[in-house]
């Protein structure tokens, strides 16, 4: 079967014939439909300091996709061929303390899909069925491809409590901008997102912001004056990893203000923790979706009417990954989609 392979220790990724995957007794066998391109596969692709060391080489990578079933193994009775499924990108231990106590998104042991383990970017996956999410009938397609990273703005916005509450994201990032209709579907009043990038800001602005904030233009002081605010978010949703995002974040918290943070800073980052305390906030981490009420909450918002189409602002054809890759390097982008069915 065809696949992208991470074939040589060096920037780039290589499309190559590589053997069908193993379906053991447990596993579901998923011919692949739409897949996703994140930005773990961006670093996995320019082969940062980050990929140098946790990635194996050779590997198929990927892990953002939708597919329908085509075998089980023997021990599977809840998956049928023809099925539409993705797949939670996290295999837990199912040991471990948490798992054995049904918190497996706390797994001290988790294994990426194309991360640690044979990855999505190919025309079969073979993946654990107690990591299989099967979609509701009609479910659109490139939707469900994204699945994955819908699941970490859902995660990190429902971290917290939003009803009428004022949200400040800060990075419109795809999974920034996503998290946008999850809070105001959640009763959120105003919707503050900040970036620096002007194309991911109008797409937010499309996605249902209140505003959406060019920092390096203008501060968030001067936004809370607008909008009529005297006391500061309520919710903070920090989405892009970036220092001085963080810092103007804690900065504009109203007293009380409670904040996830799933944006990945590049390395140790600082802060005055004085603001916290003094401020009484609280800092939540978020890593990956909860197993599996996050897949519950996106599947019901979208049936709901939840519209997430916008942020899908390219697709290729798997053979054209370059261009998918180009795209997300430029960040003229919202999410890239690659098709896998011709
Ligand atoms: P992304 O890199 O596409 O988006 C980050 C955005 O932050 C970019 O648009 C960038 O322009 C913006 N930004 C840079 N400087 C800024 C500033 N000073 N103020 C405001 N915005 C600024 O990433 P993404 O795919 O949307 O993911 C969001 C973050 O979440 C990333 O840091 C990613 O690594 C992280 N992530 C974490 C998890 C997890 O499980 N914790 C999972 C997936 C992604
Ligand atoms: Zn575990």
């Amino acid at each position: 079967m065809k696949a992208l392979v991470k074939a040589h220790a060096e920037r780039g990724l290589w499309l190559q014939d590589v053997p069908e995957p193993e379906v053991g007794i447990n596993d579901v066998l998923i011919k692949v439909r739409k897949t996703g391109i994140c930005g773990t596969d961006l670093h996995i692709y320019k082969w940062d300091a980050w990929a140098q060391k946790t990635i194996p080489v050779p590997m198929v990578v990927g892990h953002e996709f939708v597919g329908e079933v085509v075998s089980v193994g023997a021990n599977v009775s809840d998956f049928h061929p023809g099925e539409i499924v993705s797949a939670e990108g996290h295999v837990v231990c199912g040991r471990c303390r948490n798992c054995l106590a049904g918190r497996r998104h706390l797994c001290k042991d988790t294994v990426g899909i194309g991360v640690n383990r044979t990855g999505a970017f190919a025309e079969y996956i073979s993946v654990p069925m107690t990591n299989v999410w099967h979609h509701r009938e009609g479910v659109d397609e490139e939707v469900a491809s994204i699945f994955d990273p819908f699941g970490n703005a859902v995660h990190t916005a429902l971290a917290f409590e939003c009803l009428g509450e004022d949200v400040l994201i800060t990075g419109a990032g795809p999974i920034g901008i996503m998290a946008i209709p999850v809070v105001k579907h959640a009763g959120a009043r105003h919707v503050v997102i900040t970036d620096v990038n002007e194309y991911r800001l109008d797409l937010a602005r499309q996605m249902g912001a209140t505003l959406a904030v060019n920092v390096q233009t203008q501060n968030l002081a001067d936004v809370q004056k607008q909008l009529g605010m005297k006391e500061g978010f309520d919710v903070g949703l920090e989405m892009s990893g970036n220092a001085s995002a963080f810092h103007s974040m804690i900065d504009n918290m109203c007293h009380g203000g409670k904040i996830a943070m799933l944006g990945i800073p590049s390395g140790p980052m600082a802060i005055d923790w004085n603001k916290v305390i003094f401020n009484m906030l609280t800092l939540k981490g978020i890593y990956g979706r909860e197993m599996y009420e996050t897949w519950y909450q996106m599947s019901v918002m979208l049936e709901c009417g939840l519209n997430l189409k916008p942020v899908i602002t390219h697709r290729f054809h798997y053979t054209d990954f370059e261009q998918g890759f180009a795209a997300m390097e430029s960040g003229h982008c919202g999410k890239v989609v690659l098709d896998w069915t011709t």
